[in-house]
């Protein structure tokens, strides 16, 4: 679990801007279910899974009741739609952290935060159209271009029982060869096997049934008309009969992002897939779901790696200095304030060295300087932190005004550039 300081926590915030201007734009709205849900809301995610089974963070709080901090936002959103059944579609955003008990490493921790959408009700596959390109535009607006989409389908609930029982028999046949950690995961969960990634595990996964020969004909033709639906709208993909999700209660389309930056045991930036079952498992009528979660550390991590979104420049505009004792630097900075700008100032009677030094950490264009002469006279002294222009005089009373076209001559050059 880590901290988010300075330039980390304002990255983190513009990368929430930058995903709101996506799903904004496609009548997304916000969802901010709780953190700490009854255990049974997880449950519901499928018990065979890691996810559910080994790394939750549950306890039983002082009315013991058995609780849990969610491990990732979907269940939440189907509970929240049962208890609240919005219009359908009902189509949701959300930003926020999970919590897995897992091993640390790069792109991997326990607290994890995650930006998301959901579109509960409709099963037209132009649904899944949707939330996929939206998914694939958001990574793309961040200037991420390293980027895969690999699509799936896990055909309907009947296929994929069929499935998941000939996948297990294959690999029961070959046990003897299969790696440890695949024959134990083998007893939970036969298709997450497909997903293994050891040397020892690929000769006997190469030759495992294929997903596409258990489709029935309706989860053909749906998967069909997502894959000509992304080409149609120019978003490339990439069939992976093997992707299977951690999750159980996929059916149907999934799909991940994965980063060629990254390391390929780490490398899913986030995905997601179709959920028809959740919500009536948790209580609500039959309704078909879609979404994807993206993993905002992992992406970062990938951002760094292709020198992609930076975040924002921090800092203010304007830094006051006074040395007369403060008062005017509490006027100056409160009236600029008011007047829009973005001011830091000195506080505690500093010296004029030691509040200019401030002055430049502060990340300022401007110091406007009020000492003895300047308080004397009504007026400040301007002096320009970047660049060449030679410091001025102002009139105190013209102090708002001055700054302002002091500021629009003097942008930062990456306002200039465009
Ligand atoms: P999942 O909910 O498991 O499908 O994960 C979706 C995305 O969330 C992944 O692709 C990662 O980017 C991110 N994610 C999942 N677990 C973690 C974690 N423990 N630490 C950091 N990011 C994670």
């Amino acid at each position: 679990m880590r901290d988010l300081l300075g330039d980390e926590a304002a990255r983190r915030r513009a990368f929430d801007t930058a995903f709101i201007e996506v799903v904004g734009a496609a009548g997304y709205e916000q969802i901010v279910p709780p953190i700490l849900e009854d255990i049974g809301v997880f449950s519901r995610i499928g018990e065979a899974t890691d996810v559910v089974s080994k790394e939750m963070y549950d306890f039983v709080d002082r009315g013991g009741r058995h609780v849990a901090l969610r491990p990732e936002q979907t269940a939440s959103v189907c509970r929240a739609f049962v208890e609240h059944r919005p219009a359908l579609p009902y189509k949701a955003w959300y930003s926020g952290p999970n919590f897995r008990y897992e091993k640390p490493q790069r792109g991997r921790q326990r607290q994890f935060d995650q930006v998301g959408i959901e579109v509960l009700g409709p099963e037209d596959p132009h649904v899944d159209v949707e939330v996929i390109a939206i998914g694939w535009d958001f990574l793309a607006s961040l200037g991420l271009t390293d980027v895969e989409l690999v699509l799936n389908s896990l055909g309907d609930p009947e296929d994929r029982r069929r499935f998941t029982e000939a996948v297990g028999d294959h690999l029961r046949a070959h046990l003897a060869k299969l790696s440890e950690q695949s024959r134990e995961t083998l007893e939970r969960n036969p298709l997450r096997v497909l997903d293994s990634k050891r040397s020892e595990d690929a000769p006997i996964i190469a030759a495992a049934p294929r997903i596409e020969d258990f489709w029935s004909t309706e989860a053909a033709e749906h998967f069909s008309e997502v894959r000509s639906g992304l080409d149609r709208i120019g978003v490339p993909w990439r069939a992976d009969g093997g992707l299977v999700r951690g999750l159980d209660y996929y059916r149907r389309t999934t799909f991940e992002f994965r980063s060629g930056a990254l390391d390929s045991a780490q490398n899913a930036l986030g995905g997601g897939g179709r959920y028809d079952g959740l919500v009536e498992d948790l209580g609500g009528p039959a309704t078909p779901g879609i979404g994807f979660a993206i993993g905002v550390e992992r992406t970062l991590i990938a951002c760094d790696s292709e020198s992609a979104f930076p975040g924002p420049a921090g800092g203010v505009e304007v830094f006051v200095v006074d040395t007369t004792g403060g008062s005017e630097a509490l006027a100056l900075s409160t009236e600029l304030r008011r007047g829009g700008r973005t001011v830091d100032r000195g506080f505690g009677g500093r010296s004029m060295k030691a509040q200019m030094k401030a002055a430049d950490r502060s990340g300022a264009q401007l110091a406007l300087i009020i000492g003895d002469d300047e308080l004397a006279s009504g007026t400040v002294t301007a002096r320009f932190l970047r660049g060449d222009r030679p410091q001025e005089q102002w009139a105190r009373t013209e102090a708002n005004r001055l700054v302002a076209e002091a500021l629009a001559d003097h942008r930062p050059p990456e306002m200039t550039e465009s």
